[in-house]
């Protein structure tokens, strides 16, 4: 007996109902992106390992544990687990920087890491996500965070929070860690075990701890915030009125630290509802990185980005379900009926009407029935008769109303019932 074959753990598929909510996501983020004059770019699912290990940061969760390497013909090679790395990358190999002084590119596409899956967390998941180039100023930081919450909205999703903090540069991340040990080492057998480890090899890790013992520990400790350098805390501070002068909600969280490593200066995270996302709530996640470009061997460009997590911003965004798929379904009753349905049917479709045609020859009342469940707004039925005086008849589903359309007139009257729904929906 054969074995039954199944996806890989953590990588899941995207039948059609979830793939139109995911492409009604993705359109609003084009539509976002493309307003804020971002252009979209493709860059390879696979890249050098080395390229993620210098970007990312050796002694990050994601390259420690979850990437997916391998060798091939003695290259090493991995599949991405983020879009920064390799936006970046591209963006220098092909001297980019050279040609234009701020460069705005989105992407969509599918990341990879090899955590412990649950909802909203999986191995394979898309994230949508972007980059500016070449602008220093807290001004582009302030756009970023706005346009996130204008396109969440525009999704259904009205009461993400927004998180914002200041990372400093890595001279203020010693310091702080510095900082940090010396708070936490004479509480340290008040940690929980796996903090009490972090304490050696990566303090700021344990800001990231859900663990209850950690948290009140950390009630008390120095925020990044007071070890920041005099112009660090300026871009902050003007980062702040921006968000406020564009009327973007935001909580300062000092404690906010992220799992990458390459950030510097600001540094923010969108988290929706809890009860509908659980553990995975954070949506979005984003900052400066002002020296990646110059670390992977670039000018010194500075540069900040976000990406969001699609299958979150699905499960978050409440906004009504679009329409069917099919606006019109088209019913041909027995053989000779078929050829004239043929023709209706493309004919609708030059037009710009969805149409489906069930050539499967069964009675009228499967094919109606059919019809009602895609979702259809209209059947066109033609039988023998119909053929004879040149008709369709017109079914309105909705409506249960049926009435006999001249076959010249069907496409002109099916638009005109098609767009006067659209108004009648959305007022
Ligand atoms: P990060 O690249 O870790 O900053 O994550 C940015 C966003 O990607 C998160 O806020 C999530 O929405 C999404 N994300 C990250 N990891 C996963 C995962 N394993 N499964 C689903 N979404 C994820």
């Amino acid at each position: 007996m054969s074995t039954l074959l199944r996806a890989v753990k953590g990588m899941n598929d995207m039948l059609p109902d979830e793939m139109r909510r995911v492409q009604r996501v993705e359109a609003a983020f084009a539509r976002a992106m493309q307003l804020y004059g971002f252009r979209e770019v493709r860059t390879p699912l696979v890249e050098p390992t080395s390229l993620f290990v210098r970007a990312i940061g050796e002694a990050t969760d994601v390259v420690e544990k979850e990437m997916y390497s391998f060798v091939h013909h003695d290259e090493a090679l991995t599949l991405r687990p983020e879009g920064t790395a390799g936006a970046v990358r591209a963006y220098i190999e092909h001297g980019v920087p050279q040609s234009e002084p701020v460069t705005r590119w989105y992407y969509v596409g599918p990341m990879f890491r090899a955590e412990r899956p649950q909802r909203g967390r999986y191995r394979q998941f898309w994230q949508a996500g972007a980059e500016v180039f070449g602008d220093r100023g807290p001004a582009a930081d302030a756009e970023m965070v706005d346009l996130l919450v204008r396109f969440l909205r525009d999704i259904g999703v009205p009461d993400a929070r927004v998180l914002v903090n200041s990372l400093g540069d890595s001279a203020a991340r010693q310091r702080y860690k510095a900082v940090l040990v010396d708070y936490l080492l004479p509480r340290a057998e008040k940690l929980s075990p796996y903090s009490q480890r972090r304490l050696e090899q990566n303090p700021l890790r344990i800001l990231d701890s859900k663990d209850p013992r950690d948290a009140e520990v950390l009630e008390g400790a120095p925020t990044i915030l007071e070890v920041l350098s005099g112009e660090d805390t300026a871009h902050f501070a003007a980062f702040r009125r921006h968000l406020d002068a564009l009327g973007a909600p935001y909580e300062v969280a000092p404690r906010l630290v992220r799992g990458l490593d390459y950030y510097t200066r600001t540094l923010f995270e969108i988290k929706g509802a809890t009860a509908k996302l659980g553990a995975g709530d954070t949506l979005v996640g984003g900052g400066r990185y002002d020296a990646m470009v110059a670390d992977l061997g670039g000018p010194s460009v500075p540069a900040i980005g976000f990406a969001a997590g699609v299958e979150r911003l699905v499960i978050a965004s409440e906004a009504a379900d679009v329409a069917g798929a099919v606006d019109a379904f088209v019913a041909p009753l027995g053989d000779a009926t078929l050829e004239y349905a043929l023709v209706l049917a493309r004919d609708l479709r030059a037009a710009g009407v969805k149409t489906e045609l069930d050539g499967r020859q069964s009675t009228l009342k499967a094919l109606l029935r059919r019809a009602t469940a895609i979702g259809a707004r209209f059947a066109a039925i033609v039988g023998d008769d119909e053929v004879t005086k040149r008709v369709v008849q017109l079914k309105d589903l909705d409506a249960r109303s049926q009435e006999t359309v001249a076959r010249e007139e069907v496409v002109a009257t099916l638009r005109r019932k098609l767009a006067e729904r659209v108004v009648e929906g959305s007022s």
